[in-house]
């Protein structure tokens, strides 16, 4: 026998036991998003190389180790997006959608990123993001915001998730801080490790968010970014604050919180666990005023995030919080006699109409009693409808439970939609 093909490393089969929970994801994650008026927008999988570099920056986790980069048979450089933002605003720029108008969208799908596999962290994981364009004020950073809470609450999840908020004020600004951090991390150069002494000389300021914790010890004293900022930066960033503090959301400021990605500015957030180990951060979003006209669009602010769906499914599932998704099959139908399967069949079509999302597994392949019941009990179904010669004469069908006690019935053909609606 030839061995078993296998998927490529870090990249995951969703099986039908965790489509449930994935869809009950996903589900939430759409409702709230269109409750807020933000509509769907579906972008390529793959991009030319050059909008990621020119997006998320050369200097980058993302841009100099993590991205699936490849030539086509034309030999342009494509890559398989990485994330969904400069994407989105690609194609916001290329079809005129962000032309002197606000504009509030959101994606999901699959990203791709060369990393190490393990919990939490795969090469194709999945995101949902959401945008909104055109607003440069501080309140839809805080109604986004309060979104995300939302989803939290939702999900049964808000007990579980610590928000943390920072600012990163104006580029004037963070150019200003670059250089007086450069210094302070010049006198402590001893103490930090390789990634942050070459760090230190090309994107200094993701020094600050570096996981080692000789590197965050070193960071003691260093200068503070808030102290660059003028009148605007900080009146935004207290306007987003006391949104919050109104809407009763409990933050945490994290002054070193900088975020991987150059296009940042103002207000970033983080929604972090201690529920997944290593992996903890969920969610992470800001504002990014410069990326559209970066990107060769008009200026025109912009607030967003992304999550990460399969971080969210394995905080449900070890939070034993889907547990009662409901199972793929409500009823199973049974025809037992000559010819009473295709009048089975017919009835199952019969009932699918009457009764919407209802969910009816039919019996297929035939089989005695026995066979048909082996099977009705191993789907998920709670009940098993049991047609026969006899109940086909009358027009009845037999009701036998699969799921706790209760007496088989007899019920006329009328009877069964009632019976139906009261399984969903
Ligand atoms: P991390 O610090 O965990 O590497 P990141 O800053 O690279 O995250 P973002 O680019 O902000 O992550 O992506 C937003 C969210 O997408 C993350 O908070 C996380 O939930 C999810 N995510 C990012 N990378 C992965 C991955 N390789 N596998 C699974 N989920 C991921
Ligand atoms: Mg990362």
């Amino acid at each position: 026998m030839s061995k078993t093909l296998q998927a490529v490393r870090g990249m995951n089969d969703c099986l039908p036991t965790e489509t449930p929970i994935w869809q009950m994801v996903e589900t939430v994650l759409r409702r709230v998003a269109s409750s807020y008026g933000f509509a769907e927008i579906r972008m390529p999988i793959v991009e030319s190389t050059g909008l990621f570099k020119r997006s998320i920056g050369e200097v980058t986790d993302i841009v100099e180790k993590e991205m699936y980069t490849f030539d086509d048979r034309n030999g342009d450089s494509l890559t398989l997006r990485p994330e969904g933002t400069a994407s989105c605003v690609r194609a916001g720029n290329q079809h005129g959608l962000l032309y002197n108008q606000e504009q509030r969208l959101w994606y999901m799908g699959p990203m791709f990123r060369h990393e190490r596999p393990q919990k939490g962290r795969y090469r194709q994981f999945h995101q949902f993001g959401l945008e909104a364009f055109g607003i440069g004020t501080p309140d839809i950073d805080a109604e986004i915001i309060m979104l995300t809470s939302r989803l939290w609450r939702e999900l049964g999840i808000n007990e579980f998730v610590t928000l943390e908020l920072n600012s990163l004020g104006s580029n004037e600004e963070r150019a200003n801080y670059r250089d007086a951090l450069v210094v302070f991390l010049t006198e402590k150069e001893e103490q930090l490790d390789e990634d942050s002494k070459r760090r230190m000389l090309t994107n200094p300021l993701r020094v600050l968010d570096s996981k080692n914790k000789d590197v965050q010890a070193a960071l003691v004293g260093a200068p503070k970014l808030s102290d660059y900022f003028d009148e605007e930066s900080k009146a935004h960033f207290a306007g987003v604050c006391q949104r919050l503090d109104a809407a009763g959301i409990n933050y945490v400021i994290n002054d070193r919180l900088v975020r991987g990605l150059d296009y940042y500015n103002r207000t970033v957030f983080e929604w972090v666990t201690d529920s997944l180990g290593a992996q903890g951060t969920i969610c992470a979003g800001g504002r990014y005023d410069g990326l559209v006209e970066q990107l060769g669009g008009k200026a025109t602010p912009a607030f967003g995030f992304a999550l990460g769906i399969e971080r969210l499914v394995l905080m449900l599932t070890s939070l034993e919080k889907a547990n009662n998704i409901r199972a793929q099959v409500d009823v199973y139908v049974i025809g037992l006699g000559e010819g009473v399967d295709i009048k089975a069949a017919l009835l199952s079509e019969q009932w699918r109409d009457q009764v919407k999302d209802i969910r009816i597994q039919n019996h297929c392949g035939g089989g005695n009693m026995k066979k048909q019941m082996k099977r009705a009990d191993k789907s998920s179904a709670q009940v098993a409808i049991i047609i026969g010669e006899d109940e086909l004469a009358e027009q009845s069908v037999t009701i036998k439970y699969l799921r706790g006690q209760h007496e088989q019935q007899k019920l006329s053909l009328e009877q069964v939609p009632a019976l139906l609606n009261s399984l969903i």
